[in-house]
């Protein structure tokens, strides 16, 4: 079968590999639909996080965003059938198939509602993440936050903050990529600054207003309540690590959430962190089946618009040419495989 094999740091290639079984127990997948990941890219780009990809002779077929129809049904596997539409928590589904190991119903394996298209279920997972984070920071009514980074996972939860209809009075949204940042504003965020042309305090400061420190009044700190980093640390960034801007844009007992990896150690000054009591929380991932359901369901009853952020597809053969495209951040949001 198809798949699409990284080898080693930017060498992605579309591969021929062996079909995998339903085992007992297990289930196989014709996959539809895999999206690029953002951790599949530090993979991509550095060879990290290798256990969430799957081993093969030719190299690593990662993938753990997808949708598709169920192929095989192992012996044991109860409530699922051959045909049946799903998306599931698995590894190595950049390829024609793949199998799920346990295959638990509302676990590991969820159906899709008539409705629901393969694209947007492969967007499922990320769309979970966002969820998971959104909810974290607490966003309340009248508060004004920040979002760094407009990848899947910061647009997502834009779309999160939405669809749980919390009304922020300002939502701001930076990024360096201008497409990316539009993008953002049409999902809803009030303001967004591209990093490349501005001063993200400053501009953060102008937009959001300042108030004063309660024992140094004529001190006066950004009006943030609540920080979503979802950019972490790139290798060899120029720019001072998010979370440091971070600590300085929040006022006082401010939120941060920390929703990206970092590629490498960083050297933060924590002093604001003391000094304004910030509380920093970290968010991987999301509860199974609890908020993986829940994603679905904003996808189901289209309180989210997932298919927006789709912006390439190509088939597995083209797998250069798909993960270059997804390291272009400038130039993309989303990418997908499709079969
Ligand atoms: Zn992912």
């Amino acid at each position: 079968m198809k798949a699409a094999v990284l080898r080693g740091p930017y060498d992605a290639i579309g591969a021929e590999v062996d079909k995998p079984k339903a085992g007992p127990g297990e289930i196989l997948i014709k996959v539809k639909a895999c999206g690029i990941c953002g951790s599949d890219l530090h993979t991509y780009k550095l060879g990290l996080f290798p256990e969430i990809s799957k081993e093969v002779p030719q190299g690593r077929i990662p993938g753990h965003e997808f949708s598709g129809d169920v192929a095989e049904v192992g012996e044991g596997v109860e409530g699922i059938a051959v045909g049946d539409r799903v998306t599931a928590l698995t590894m190595g589904a950049m390829a024609e198939y793949v199998t799920v190991a346990p295959a638990v119903l509302n676990f590991l394996v969820f159906k899709l509602a008539t409705g629901i298209g393969y694209e947007e279920a492969a967007t499922n997972e990320p769309l979970a993440t966002s969820l998971h984070a959104a909810k974290m920071g607490k966003p309340a009514n009248g508060e004004q936050a920040v979002i760094f980074g407009a990848g899947i996972i910061g647009l997502g939860i834009v779309q999160c903050i939405k669809a749980m209809g919390v009304e922020l009075k300002k939502l701001i949204v930076v990024d360096s990529s201008d497409r990316r940042l539009e993008m953002a504003r049409k999902l809803g965020a009030t303001d967004v600054i591209n990093l490349t042309r501005d001063n993200v305090i400053e501009k953060v400061t102008e937009i959001a207003g300042t108030v004063p420190m309660r024992f140094v009044p004529t001190i006066l700190l950004p009006d943030v309540d609540l920080v979503y980093d979802a950019v972490g640390y790139v290798q060899g960034s120029a720019a001072q690590p998010v979370i440091e801007t971070a600590l300085m844009i929040t006022k006082e007992f401010a939120r941060i959430v920390v929703v990206g990896a970092f590629e490498a150690p960083v050297t933060v000054d924590l002093n604001p962190l003391f000094s304004k009591e910030i509380k920093i929380y970290g968010s991987f991932g999301y509860d199974i089946p609890g908020e993986f359901m829940e994603a679905l369901e904003l996808i189901r009853e289209k309180k989210v618009d997932r298919n927006v952020l789709i912006s390439h597809a190509f088939p597995f053969e083209e797998a250069k040419e798909a993960f270059a495209t997804q390291a272009n951040t400038g130039e993309s949001v989303k990418v997908i495989f499709k079969a």
